[in-house]
């Protein structure tokens, strides 16, 4: 399809990064414009590490989001690469997604991003997400807001849900609108440029961040050690399984043993958790087996983010 589309005069194509403090609903917002899990998403700030493309191709166009780490004040050196990454993202797009939690007035946090952004002259929309969490009494006034807080320029508005989906068609069209005109950039088949040993690793870390508290969630990296095809003993039809080795990382002993759980409770839940979004992603049955692993102060020691893949590009 891509030969035929691409020689299209009125086919559109380009990059928008997908801007915004963390936990506004940025990796849920791709989710559903994909229509497919492509990212992982929490209630937990700072779940997108990596920098991920999700691909939409549509027939008139192909929009490739940037899902870019939350812009945040920087505790550590990974804190310090994750600002970064965004901010360089800037540079390196078509147009911006800014995304603001509607449910919620602007906060400070907003007003930083509204000032970096002004120092650009990209093009910007503004999706105002949770808008289902937002009164019909409310929604006025949270306009308003959110006009104030963008003052002269002029982005235009959108008010979505990246939950129940309200509002995602017209701004996927209103996306459109922004790219230039130009050929397919990927396959139009595919949908994310994240290699299945990251967005497995992922997966487990999505539910490392769902079952544990405070003190743990940002302090956890997991590799990928194995993958390998089994055959199913006792059956005669010749279905496989995934058999998936991995590590988890973390930065303390005492973290280990949260992790671990009383008798293996807690590395049990994390471990059916992942194993069943597997399962329902690759549509095959999983073996999944899980190690946690001491790595002290990995998120400050540059080589190990290095090794673990969190690059500073
Ligand atoms: P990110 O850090 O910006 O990528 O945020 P996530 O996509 O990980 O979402 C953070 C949390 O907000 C998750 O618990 C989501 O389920 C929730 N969330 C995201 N979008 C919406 C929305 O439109 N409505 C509601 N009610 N919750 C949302
Ligand atoms: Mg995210």
């Amino acid at each position: 399809m891509s030969s035929l589309q691409s020689s299209r005069e009125d086919f559109r194509s380009g990059f928008i990064a997908l801007i915004g403090r963390p936990n506004v609903g940025k990796s849920t917002l791709v989710n559903k414009l994909v229509g497919k899990k492509v990212a992982i998403t929490s209630p937990i700030a700072q779940t997108t590490r990596n920098r991920l493309r999700v691909i939409l191709t549509t027939p008139k166009a192909q929009i490739i989001f940037v899902d870019a780490p939350g812009i945040h004040k920087p505790h550590h050196l990974l804190g310090e690469r994750l600002v970064q990454s965004s901010k360089n993202l800037i540079g390196e797009v078509d147009s911006i997604l800014l995304m603001f939690e509607g449910c919620k007035p602007p906060g400070r946090g907003d007003a930083f991003i509204v000032q970096l952004l002004a120092q650009q002259s990209i093009p910007v929309l503004i999706a105002l997400n949770k808008w289902d969490l937002v009164s019909k009494d409310q929604a006025q006034n949270r306009l308003n807001e959110y006009r104030n807080l963008i003052e002269q320029h002029i982005w235009p508005i959108y008010c979505c849900s990246a939950v129940n989906g309200e509002g995602c068609e017209i701004l996927t069209k209103n996306i459109i609108n922004f790219l230039p005109f130009g050929p397919c950039l990927y396959p139009s088949n595919i949908t994310s440029d994240q290699s299945e040993e990251i967005f497995l690793s992922e997966l487990i870390r999505e539910q490392v961040l769902l079952n544990t508290r405070e003190e743990i969630p940002h302090s956890v990296a997991v590799s990928i050690d194995r993958i390998e095809e089994m055959p199913i003993k006792n059956k005669s039809s010749n279905i496989k399984r995934t058999a998936i080795l991995a590590t988890i990382f973390v930065e303390k002993k005492s973290q280990k043993s949260i992790l671990i759980g009383k008798g293996g409770s807690m590395l049990k839940i994390i471990g059916k958790g992942a194993r069943s979004q597997m399962k329902k992603i690759m549509n095959v049955p999983i073996y999944l087996e899980l190690f946690v692993k001491v790595l002290p102060n990995w998120r400050s020691r540059s080589a190990r983010l290095s090794e673990l893949g969190y690059k500073a590009k």
